[in-house]
């Protein structure tokens, strides 16, 4: 394999220190709308699509579905600038894009033009651009190609898929919400269900009850996540979590809240739906971001407008 080229544009924001900051990577496509330039690479090749961004660089490019969280992450950070000017542990935003550098300026100009804080742009022309991720200490990857969250997510990366969607999110705290069973946690009693049904899940989850469950694929920056958390009391967090899963809290809510207690995870809320639908909640929580494994749980979120990330559980 050839060795992969990449391009990294520092800009003249603040560096943050990776070793101490909850480092996010997302890709151009995830945060910016690119789906008509998208379609122009696909259909007519890449020189038309470098030919059209760059007559239009300074034409900054519409909000994608990943826009409104990072712009929350921002407001995090202000908050714990305010609280502490020396903060280490604050959120340092990446873009990762395949896209030549040359076609790359409309990229840079609209992070600028929107007011977002993006540490450093890399343009790698290499097909998996993942391999970028540990070295810069990753701790959350978009992305709008399943191929790369795949990727990711088997080097270890907590890794999520994004479509283009409309999107209503508010101008509020960060609000997070995680998915329970293959988002949080491993997926062992999903498996349990699909082998033994309902019954099998229940009998495990008893007998099961002592024993925290395994770690999923967004545990880790969950975990990150947690622990700036934790830096607030509940009354002035400019962070929310949320766990909305299909377990009910009757017979399988006890294994979650005690696995989460065994972890230190801090949720402020937890809703146990039972099975039925997720949207009602999540349009009340009108969370930035809703992990779920669930495809008809994203389409559900997606049609309300929440931005929604998909963690694919079959790569
Ligand atoms: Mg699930």
């Amino acid at each position: 394999m050839a060795e992969a080229e990449s391009t990294v544009i520092n800009t003249n924001v603040k560096q943050k220190d990776p070793n101490e900051a909850l480092v996010i990577a997302v890709t151009t496509r995830a945060i910016f709308n690119l789906e008509e330039e998208h379609e122009l690479f696909v259909t007519k090749g890449k020189e038309a699509f470098v030919m059209h961004q760059q007559v239009n660089q300074d034409k900054p490019l519409e909000q994608g579905t990943a826009f409104a969280f990072i712009q929350a992450v921002q407001f995090v950070n202000e908050k714990l600038l305010e609280r502490n000017p020396e903060e280490k542990g604050l959120f340092d935003v990446i873009i990762l894009s395949n896209n030549s550098p040359e076609s790359g300026m409309r990229i840079v100009n609209s992070a600028k033009q929107h007011g977002l804080e993006i540490s450093k742009f890399c343009f790698v022309s290499d097909e998996d651009s993942t391999q970028y991720l540990k070295s810069h200490n990753v701790k959350l990857f978009l992305s709008a190609d399943r191929m790369d969250v795949c990727n990711a997510l088997q080097r270890g990366v907590s890794a999520a898929l994004i479509f283009q969607q409309e999107v209503q999110a508010p101008n509020t705290q960060l609000r997070v919400a995680f998915d329970g069973d293959a988002v949080l946690f491993s997926d062992e009693t999903d498996r349990i269900f699909q082998e033994k049904g309902l019954e099998g899940a229940l009998e495990y989850e008893r007998a099961m009850e002592a024993v925290p469950m395994g770690e999923g694929p967004l545990k880790a920056f969950a975990m990150h996540l947690g622990e700036m958390r934790k830096k607030f009391s509940q009354e002035s967090s400019p962070i929310r979590t949320y766990l909305v899963t299909a377990r009910s809290g009757r017979d399988m809510g006890i294994r979650a809240i005690k696995t989460l207690r065994e972890w230190g995870l801090p949720i402020d809320e937890a809703f146990f739906m039972d099975g039925a639908p997720k949207g009602p909640i999540l349009s009340q929580i009108q969370p930035h971001i809703f992990f779920d494994d669930g495809l008809h749980n994203i389409q559900g979120a997606q049609g309300i407008g929440i931005p929604s990330a998909l963690v694919p559980c079959n790569c």
